[in-house]
């Protein structure tokens, strides 16, 4: 069956009840009938609500159809989720390679919590490709990429990093949230942990935070381990949002796609605009990877402005009406966010001098969209 069809039908629960939906189920304590009931938790599908009852056991299901992945751990944000990836990635010390294009947050974990396992952060240019086998040495314990990268959008050869890695026996992560798992299955690609921010795409309402890593075989045994072994929870009602945001993903996304792809174009003819970075675009230096690898686009994109300080950018999206400002992404409400206050990159892989501002478009009409947007754009 298609995918968009297997959203739909993916982790429903097969009770009695009839229902389409899991049950909320809010519960710490599981009672059991004796004692020998208590100890054979073999014999009840849950014996304490820690790892989830059936709205996150269907929620992982779901996902685990989705990247054709043996499992699925559920973490308490997007960050959390790369965190996981990334300590399942690392074992022992050595150098960690980390595209200069990650969330910035993620940047912060690598700084400060990668040195505390004896392993070194080294930033690399996101587009290097199979490139990477000149940083790769037995040194290495894993690669880190997300694609396209955060801010800055450079899609990367991920089927070359990831082979390259295995060749040195480096493990491979992904910040996989901009595809969603969706437009792109980085596990079909060779990657070893697939990461995303349920936040924003999945969630799609801008409701809750979450997060996912998605895996096969040996590492998905030991994700799930992990997972036990740290005690991750995530709530009931969230993963019941998260599952209901599930089976509109497909939809929503194609229309925020389709509307962020209009909007780049027109963006692209603007006077005010140096460059739009969007994969999607035909003259983007990252097309002919997007169309080898992705199936579509998701709404989200950079703009360079011409001849506009940091400032004046700021000036500008302050005068949108209709576009709110704010950080995420992936809802049905569209976003937009000065960057360039937090835009860094240690490997020097950017070097536009213009004003960096992202938009997440989400499901307004996009004549409304770029009527705003004209608006603040123009003197
Ligand atoms: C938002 C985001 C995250 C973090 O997700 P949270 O749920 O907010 O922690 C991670 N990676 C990328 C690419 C993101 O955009």
């Amino acid at each position: 069956m298609k995918r968009t069809t297997r959203l739909i039908h993916a982790g429903r629960p097969d009770d009695d009840d009839g229902l389409v939906n899991p049950s909320v189920q809010r519960a710490s304590t599981l009672l059991a009938r004796s004692s020998e009931a208590l100890y054979a938790p073999a014999k009840r599908p849950f014996h304490y609500a820690r790892g989830g009852l059936s709205p996150q056991a269907e929620l992982r299901d779901a996902l685990a159809d989705l990247y054709g992945a043996d499992h699925v751990a559920l973490a308490s944000s997007g960050l959390a989720a790369v965190a996981l990836a990334l300590r399942l990635a690392v074992e022992g010390p050595g150098e960690a390679l980390i595209s200069d294009s990650v969330y910035g947050p993620v940047r912060y974990f690598c700084d400060e919590e990668l040195p505390r396992l004896g392993v070194t952060p080294r930033y690399y240019a996101p587009r290097i490709g199979a490139g990477i086998a000149d940083l790769l040495s037995e040194e290495t314990r894993c690669v880190l990429m997300e694609s396209p990268g955060s801010l800055t959008f450079e899609v990367q050869d991920v089927p070359a990093i990831a082979d390259a890695a295995r060749r040195v026996g480096a493990k491979t992560v992904i910040d996989d949230t901009w595809s969603a798992g969706l437009l792109m299955n980085p596990l079909e690609l060779g990657v070893d942990f697939a990461a995303q921010a349920l936040t924003k795409y999945v969630g799609g309402h801008a409701d809750f935070l979450m997060g996912s890593v998605a895996a096969r075989g040996d590492d998905a045994d030991a994700l799930a381990r992990r997972e036990i072994r740290y005690g991750l929870h995530v709530s009931p009602d969230d993963a019941f949002l998260a599952l209901r945001g599930y089976r509109t993903l497909a939809l929503r996304m194609e229309r925020s796609g389709a509307s962020g792809l209009e909007i780049a174009r027109r963006l692209q003819a603007h006077p005010r605009v140096a460059e739009v970075l969007h994969p999607g675009l035909e003259d983007s230096p990252d097309n002919t990877l997007f169309r080898r690898d992705f199936s579509g686009a998701a709404g989200c994109f950079g703009v360079v402005l011409k001849d506009v300080s940091g400032r004046e950018a700021e000036a500008m999206l302050d005068r949108l009406e209709l576009i709110a400002l704010g950080f995420s992404w992936g809802g049905f409400e569209s976003l937009a966010m000065p960057c360039d206050r937090q835009l860094r990159r240690p490997a020097g892989s950017w070097t536009a001098d213009g004003a960096l501002i992202r938009l997440a478009i989400g499901l307004e009409d996009v004549d409304d969209l770029w009527a705003d947007i004209e608006q603040a754009l123009a003197d």
